[in-house]
């Protein structure tokens, strides 16, 4: 038997939600395909900025979604044991949602979810995609499989919203260039700390980095070492990095008594993804199936939120002119990659800054923070650009950063 659909979006996350959430409210018969059995409890933070924000705020889910975060319009960077850095501030982005607000992800997922079951979704959990059979007729052909058992679905177009090793992108075809970046994050929550809700903390040092950011009811904690040094680092035991964190954070000292084991720590090595087309023939792909990027801009998500609703309104324009051909979903395409290639290019070389082992590279990062904090012009800009506002800095921006 073969279960149809108007759209077929593999991959439950926050991009696939997003895209299901906003095809339901049009009326389209929407079904999620995601290979995990339920949602389970994060164990990171993520930040979601103002691109992010006004999407959520299309979506119609603004207020859910800010009752399960929490608003900051402060960052205050500082070098490791050392002095403040720069303090920069959201506020002054001419923008409706000049703030941070930052959440447990899996918080958001169950608003996501919620939204689009009750207008009438559906979600067919512990279901992996396997292969498109067919996309040259009237509908596309899926087999998923389902508790060892296959299972058929078809639709008018099919959605890869699969995460970085995307399988939809590899059925269709799509040649991906993936690089591995040599960094590891280690990503937790903690308990709550009263000082972080007037400001979140960065701290960066020669090859580290820490930050420190409130959520509704936790403190959300990301810290960096090179990949090679990881397996050592957690030999010296979970006690050590504790007190490691309290040295660079004092203020976090009475909160990390949740964090009994490494099996409260989150782990993850950041890749970036091209590929040569973000379409095909009655097929799409969105978020980090065509553009995971490094994470120093917090950016991922919020990225793939923006693509969920220029891909909606691609794909309505499909059903009213009943034309699902690649030639007709580039628009989508179009529409997206310059903005993303922007933050893909951007994140990576804050990261050479921020992340790095080299001394100059960190001279050079500490010079373009301090003079960032120190310009109100110069800061709009910078916001601008990491906020995702724009795709592009002028060559007369570029320059003032480092002159
Ligand atoms: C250290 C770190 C920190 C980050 N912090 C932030 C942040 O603060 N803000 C931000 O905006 N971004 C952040 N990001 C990026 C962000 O997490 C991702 O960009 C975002 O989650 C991508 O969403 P997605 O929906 O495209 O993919 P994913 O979240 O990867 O979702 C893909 C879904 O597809 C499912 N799936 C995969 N294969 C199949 C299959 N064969 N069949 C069915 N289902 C399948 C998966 O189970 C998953 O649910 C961070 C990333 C890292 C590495």
């Amino acid at each position: 038997m073969v279960e149809d659909y108007d759209v077929l979006i593999v991959g439950a996350g926050l991009g696939g939600l997003a895209l299901g959430c906003a095809l339901v409210s049009n009326g389209r018969k929407v079904c999620l395909l995601e290979a995990r059995p339920g949602v389970t409890r994060s164990k990171r933070g993520l930040t979601l900025q103002p691109n992010g924000l006004a999407a959520v705020r299309k979506l119609g889910l603004l207020d859910r979604v800010a009752r399960i975060g929490s608003k900051t319009a402060m960052i205050a960077w500082h070098e490791i044991g050392k002095k403040p850095l720069a303090t920069l501030d959201y506020s002054i982005l001419d923008h409706p949602h000049n703030h941070l607000l930052t959440v447990v992800p899996s918080d958001l997922e169950l608003v996501l979810r919620e939204a689009f079951s009750s207008r009438g979704g559906i979600i067919c959990e512990s279901t992996s995609f396997r292969d498109i059979l067919s996309n040259r007729s009237e509908r596309v052909l899926v087999e998923a499989e389902r508790n060892g058992s296959p299972v058929m679905f078809s639709g008018r177009i099919i959605v890869g919203a699969d995460g970085e090793n995307s399988r939809v992108r590899q059925a269709l075809g799509i040649p991906a260039r993936v690089k591995k970046y040599p960094d590891h994050f280690l990503l937790m929550l903690a308990g709550p700390v009263a000082s972080l809700q007037l400001e979140a903390r960065q701290y960066v040092a020669r090859g580290n980095m820490a930050g420190f950011f409130p959520t509704r009811d936790s403190t959300y904690i990301f810290y960096y070492l090179p990949n090679r040094t990881v397996a050592e680092f957690k030999l010296r035991g979970i006690e050590s990095f504790k007190k490691q964190l309290a040295e660079i954070e004092p203020d976090v000292s009475d909160s990390l008594s949740n964090l009994g084991s490494w099996g409260d720590v989150a782990g993850v090595s950041a890749r970036r993804v091209d590929v040569k087309s973000w379409v095909s023939e009655r097929a799409a792909l969105l978020g980090d199936a065509v553009h995971a990027l490094d994470p120093s801009w917090a950016q991922g998500a919020n990225l793939s939120l923006q693509d969920a609703l220029a891909l909606t309104n691609t794909i309505e324009r499909c059903f009213e002119l009943n034309d699902f051909t690649a030639a007709k979903l580039k628009d989508y395409e179009k529409e997206r990659r310059k903005q993303t290639e922007f933050v893909q290019n951007q994140a990576e070389r804050t990261a050479l800054f921020t992340t790095t082992e080299s001394r100059f590279y960190y001279w050079l990062g500490k010079r373009v923070l301090q003079r960032t904090g120190r310009s109100k012009t110069l800061m709009r800009t910078a916001l601008q650009a990491s906020c995702g506002l724009t795709d592009h800095f002028s060559l007369r921006e570029k320059i003032r950063f480092i002159t």
